[in-house]
């Protein structure tokens, strides 16, 4: 489908296309949805082929942080931006300054924050152009702690869903990468009890989760046949395929990365196979709860709440899965829906002047 297609089948508020020519800087916004609040969505620093490419890309994901944080239940509604260009450029300063100069000309209609290519010191070239960024490396900080805590959080409405109780002592649990959201879902675990199993590319990260959990290293290749209660995707994303699926042993898959499913029609190859699948939206919404802390000013102990919440949330996904009969992908769409479509409906008052 191309960008205009989308465009329209996905309903975008607005699409901007921004250009400084003698900082070499293009970049896009999306806004995808603003009902619920500011459209949040991070800055991703991308090498696309073409301009249409990236407009695609922008698009995608800014629909996808509109359910994402409807889902968590957040103030927020859904953009994102990307800019062109190597993820290692060397001109960081000027790109993400005129980055900042476009962003702020939305007026706090859209707030960037980091993604794939980006990290806190761009958001501090942005922050010098615009208020309207978060995840600053003196805000928020790092936000792996609390993903790792709704992924946790979901990981035992799970379990209270395919064996009657949300322990996850004694479970077996097969961790997929062993960077931060791994790392910290390792330490959760471990305080509860579970057996862990982990894998990695980089074997010091894997050494260093062996080590501080007593976790067991799991070659890269053998993690989908691996005999295990859950399987945990936490490193890259479309590993639920066409040729993972079949070979799963786990009735429970909950993780922290992103797009899991390869595709759509993936959910319901693993509903097929009686596989309990917590959308990774749904999973990973710590990280955005994260990042809503410092644009509402929320003390730490709320946002930990709010992540904690995760597992409510999880369970209103698997009841509306089981009552409509549709796969637990489509449910947390439909509840991000539910969510929107009731704040979109409120009645419109007339406000006193100010
Ligand atoms: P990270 O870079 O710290 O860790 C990712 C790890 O995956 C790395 O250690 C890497 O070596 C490993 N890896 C790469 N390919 C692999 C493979 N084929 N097999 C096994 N391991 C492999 O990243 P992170 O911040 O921990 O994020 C992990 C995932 O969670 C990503 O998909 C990210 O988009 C998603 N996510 C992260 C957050 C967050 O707060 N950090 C929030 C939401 C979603």
């Amino acid at each position: 489908m191309n960008s205009h297609e989308l465009f329209r089948q996905y309903g975008h508020e607005q699409l901007v296309i921004n250009q400084d020519a003698g900082a070499n800087y293009v970049g896009i916004v999306a806004i995808h949805d603003t009902t619920l609040g500011p459209a949040l969505g991070g800055t991703r620093l991308w090498n696309y082929a073409t301009l249409e490419e990236a407009v695609v890309d922008a698009l995608r994901l800014s629909r996808g942080m509109t359910y994402k944080s409807a889902v968590a239940g957040l103030p927020l509604g859904g953009g994102k931006s990307v800019v062109i260009g190597e993820p290692g450029r060397t001109d960081r300063e000027s790109c993400f300054r005129a980055h900042g100069r476009f962003v702020d000309t939305l007026g706090g209609r859209y707030i960037t924050a980091a993604d794939v290519g980006t990290s806190g010191p761009d958001m501090e070239f942005i922050r010098l152009e615009t208020r309207h960024v978060a995840g600053l490396p003196d805000k928020s900080g790092d936000p792996s702690p609390l993903t790792s805590l709704g992924v946790y959080s979901a990981m035992k409405a799970a379990a209270k869903t395919r064996w009657g109780s949300d322990s996850l002592s004694g479970k077996r649990v097969m961790v997929q990468g062993a960077g931060k959201v791994a790392w910290f879902l390792c330490e959760l675990l471990k305080r509860e009890g579970a057996v862990i199993f982990v894998s990695d590319i980089d074997d010091a990260k894997v050494k260093r989760v062996v080590g501080d959990f007593g976790a067991t290293a799991v070659k890269v290749d053998a993690v989908y046949a691996q005999d295990a209660d859950v399987y945990a995707p936490c490193a890259l994303g479309a590993t639920l395929n066409d040729q993972t699926i079949p070979v799963l042993k786990v009735p429970v898959v909950c993780g922290g990365a992103n797009n899991q499913l390869q595709k759509l029609e993936h959910a319901e190859a693993l509903a097929k196979r009686d596989i309990l699948y917590v959308p990774d939206y749904v999973a990973n919404g710590g990280g955005v709860i994260n990042i809503c802390r410092e644009v509402e000013g929320w003390s730490e102990a709320r946002s930990r709440a709010k992540a904690e919440g995760i597992y409510d949330t999880t369970l209103r996904v698997f009841a509306i899965a089981s009552a409509e009969k549709v796969t637990t992908a489509v449910a947390a769409d439909r509840l991000a829906e539910q969510r929107i479509a009731a704040v979109r409906a409120l009645k419109p008052m007339a406000r006193p002047n100010p």
